[in-house]
């Protein structure tokens, strides 16, 4: 489903991804692990097509179409989302009409219809209660004092919500506590299915524990240098990064 080769790309004309290549399939959540400042986040905004990550060598294949020749929004209505470290504040729009204004926005682009606002109405409040989301909250300017899990909680309703084929978590485990986590990953496993993909990005094997990937890689210095099961989590957390930034240096 999403088949990256040999990809390097700078920021500010620093080369932080170094020649990465990595094939997720379709109905597989694979997770990337890497020491920080390896380049996760990187690819991360890369595949989302943030200005000011460049490309200079590599492809990628997402669904068969070259996804760097699309547009940001171009890549959104094919189904990929990113869920942000840090989700971004949006004072002055409601939660909720700014997550109606993305759903509608996707649909017209797929040529499909606008959701009424009861079904919407109801669609959300569904979602919102399986979340533990307070629906004055939704009422509120998008993520403006929000606490760290009630951003990440916000972030899973809308993937809920908008149904993206393909899914990047980046350090979606930052900033919560344990209760928040369960919530978190039971919202996002209730997303798993034979036609969706998953990138898990993190730092710590403890996510790992709730949302269990099929594979795990090892990203250090712009390069995957490691990939094996679910296994290798555990590895990681009893010897850390060393020998695979050892290896890489
Ligand atoms: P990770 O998510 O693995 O911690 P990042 O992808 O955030 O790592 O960063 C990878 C490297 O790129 C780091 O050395 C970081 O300092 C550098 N970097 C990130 N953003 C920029 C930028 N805008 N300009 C220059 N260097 C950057
Ligand atoms: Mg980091
Ligand atoms: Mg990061």
């Amino acid at each position: 489903m999403l088949n990256i080769e040999n990809l390097t790309v700078s920021v500010d004309d620093k080369t932080i991804l170094k020649g990465l290549n990595l094939n997720v399939p379709a109905g597989e959540v694979h997770a990337i692990m890497g020491p920080n400042g390896a380049g996760k986040s990187t690819l991360g905004y890369t595949l989302a097509g943030r200005p000011n990550y460049e490309v200079t060598q590599g492809a990628v294949d997402f669904n068969g179409e070259d996804l760097l020749e699309k547009d940001v929004h171009e890549r959104a209505a094919a189904g990929l989302y990113l869920s942000f470290q840090y989700p971004l504040e949006i004072p002055g729009v409601p939660a909720m009409t700014f997550i109606r204004t993305a759903l509608n926005a996707q649909r017209k682009l797929r040529g499909e219809e606008e959701m009424s606002a009861p079904e919407f109405l109801k669609t959300i409040r569904d979602v919102a209660k399986t979340l533990k989301i307070d629906m004055d909250m939704l009422k509120r300017p998008l993520n403006v004092g929000f606490s760290g899990g009630e951003k990440k909680r916000m972030e899973v309703l809308q993937m809920a919500l908008l149904q993206p084929k393909f899914l990047i978590l980046d350090e979606t485990d930052s900033g919560l506590d344990i209760d928040a986590l369960k919530v978190v990953s039971d919202g996002v496993n209730a997303l798993r299915s034979d036609d969706r993909g998953m990138l898990v990005i993190t730092h710590y094997q403890r996510l790992l524990d709730h949302i269990k990937p099929d594979r795990i890689h090892i990203l250090v210095d712009g390069r995957i240098v490691h990939s094996g099961g679910p296994e290798l989590a555990l590895e990681l957390e009893a010897h850390g990064y060393d020998r695979y930034v050892n290896e890489a240096a």
